[in-house]
C-alpha cells in the first residue's frame, strides 16, 4: 500500500522548521513555504520559485499541500457565501463568508458535526462524526481567500475569522490551537488576536488552557441566565455549570488586561426571552468585562423552537441596558441559504456519538 504523503498545510511555523531541519535544510524554508501556502495560496511545489528543483522534487516525493474538494458554493442575496467541503465519504462541512464594508468575516468549522447536542442547533442535531485536522481547519481560510476578490485596498478578502461554524472548537483543542497559531503568524495570515474569535459552549478545562496558550478573542454561548434552563439548552452545562464557566471567563479576561468577552444569547420565543430573565442575566454579568450579543434564533427543520419577536428582543435589550450591561443584537446574515448562525448542518454520516449520555459526552470533550 502506498504511504500517505504528509500534508504540510496545517503545520505551524515551529513544526515546519522542524520538518525542514530534519530533512537537512535551513529553517528559513519554513517561512518561505508558509508564505506560498497562506499568502500566495500556491499549493503546487513546482510553482514555488524560490525553492531549487531538487528541493521541489524532494518535497513532492514525501509531502503535499492538499485542500479539500469543494462540493458546492451558494451565494445569498445579501452577499454571504457558503461553501460545502468534502470531508470524506458521506461527510461534509460548511464555511461561510460574510462581507461587510469595513471587514470580511469567515466563519469556519472545527468538527464534522458536534457531540454537544444543544437543543436549538442544527449542527448539534446532526450528531458527531470526527474532529477536523489542523489542515482541514486552515484549508477553509486558504481556500476562501484564494477564491474571493481582494479588498479595494489590495488586502485579502478575509479580515476576521470566527470559530462559529460546525463543531465545538474546544472539543478539538490540539488541532484548533495549531490553526489559531497559523492564523496569527505573520508569515501566514498575520491576523491580530482581536480579529480571531473562538466561540465555545464552555469546556472549562480547555478554556483555561486557551487563556495560557493563545489568548484570542473569546465568545461564550451562554443562552440562559440559570442552570436549570441552561442544562436543557446547552447540556454541557451539567458538567460545567454557569458559576464554574463564568469563573473561567473572568480568569481568561484578567490574564489579558480585562479584554471584553462576548456572551452569545440566542433569543428563543417564550423559552429564554422574558424581561425577568434579562434581569437575571444582568446580575451575572454586571460590572464584569462582558458584553452580550443577542442572536435571533434561526429556525431549521426538525426544531420546534421559534424566534423571539423583534419587539421582545428590543425589550430584552432595553432591560439589560437599563441594568448597565453592554448589549448588541446580531444582524442575521445568509438565512436564505441556510448559512445563518446555528443553521450549518453539512453532512454527517456514520455518527459515532449521537445524543450522548452524559458519561460519554464527558469522555469526548475532555
Ligand atoms: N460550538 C460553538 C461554536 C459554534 S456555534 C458554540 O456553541 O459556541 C456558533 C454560535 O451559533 C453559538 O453561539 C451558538 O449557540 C449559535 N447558534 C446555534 N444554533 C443557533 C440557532 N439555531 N440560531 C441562532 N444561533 C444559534
Ligand atoms: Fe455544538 Fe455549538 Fe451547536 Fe452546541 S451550539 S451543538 S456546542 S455547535
Amino acid at each position: 500500500m502506498q504511504e500517505q504523503k504528509k500534508n504540510l498545510l496545517g503545520l505551524t511555523e515551529d513544526e515546519l522548521e522542524a520538518f525542514f531541519l530534519e530533512l537537512g535544510h535551513k529553517k528559513y524554508r519554513a517561512k518561505q513555504l508558509l508564505q506560498w501556502m497562506h499568502q500566495k495560496y500556491v499549493v503546487d511545489f513546482d510553482l514555488m520559485s524560490d525553492f531549487s528543483k531538487d528541493l521541489r522534487n524532494e518535497l513532492s516525493s514525501i509531502a503535499s499541500v492538499s485542500l479539500p474538494e469543494i462540493i458546492s458554493e451558494t451565494s445569498s442575496s445579501d452577499g454571504t457565501v457558503k461553501w460545502l467541503f468534502n470531508s470524506g465519504v458521506g461527510q461534509a462541512i460548511e464555511t461561510v463568508f460574510i462581507p461587510e464594508s469595513e471587514r470580511g468575516t469567515l466563519c469556519i468549522s472545527s468538527q464534522v458535526g458536534c457531540a454537544l447536542d444543544c437543543s436549538f442547533c442544527a449542527t448539534g442535531y446532526q450528531g458527531f462524526n470526527r474532529n477536523l485536522s489542523a489542515s482541514e481547519i486552515i484549508a477553509q481560510v486558504c481556500f476562501a481567500n484564494s477564491l474571493l476578490p481582494r479588498r479595494k485596498n489590495g488586502l485579502p478578502a478575509i479580515t476576521n475569522v470566527v470559530f462559529m461554524g460546525m463543531g465545538e472548537p474546544l472539543a478539538n483543542y490540539k488541532n484548533v490551537l495549531k490553526a489559531l497559531r497559523i492564523l496569527l503568524s505573520d508569515n501566514a495570515y498575520g491576523l491580530s488576536k482581536r480579529r480571531v474569535t473562538l466561540s465555545t459552549s464552555g469546556i472549562v478545562p480547555n478554556l483555561d488552557s486557551l487563556g495560557d496558550d493563545c489568548n484570542v478573542s473569546l465568545a461564550v454561548s451562554l443562552h440562559a441566565p440559570n442552570d436549570e434552563l441552561r442544562d436543557k439548552l446547552v447540556p454541557i452545562n451539567k458538567i460545567h455549570p454557569i458559576a464554574e464557566l463564568l469563573e473561567a471567563c473572568w480568569a481568561y479576561a484578567e490574564k489579558h488586561s480585562n479584554r471584553y468577552i462576548t456572551f452569545e444569547y440566542v433569543m428563543i420565543r417564550d423559552i429564554n426571552d422574558s424581561v425577568l430573565q434579562a434581569s437575571e442575566l444582568a446580575k451575572l454579568l454586571k460590572n464584569k468585562p462582558a458584553k452580550i450579543n443577542l442572536i435571533p434564533f434561526n429556525p431549521f427543520s426538525d426544531c420546534d423552537y421559534q424566534r423571539s419577536s423583534s419587539e421582545q428582543i428590543k425589550l430584552f435589550q432595553a432591560k439589560l441596558r437599563e441594568l448597565g450591561v453592554i448589549v448588541t443584537i446580531r444582524k442575521t446574515r445568509g438565512d436564505d441559504i441556510d448559512a445563518a448562525c446555528g443553521q450549518l448542518a453539512g453532512k454527517v454520516s456514520n455518527k459515532v456519538l449521537v445524543r450522548l449520555s452524559e458519561k460519554k459526552r464527558r469522555a469526548v470533550v475532555l
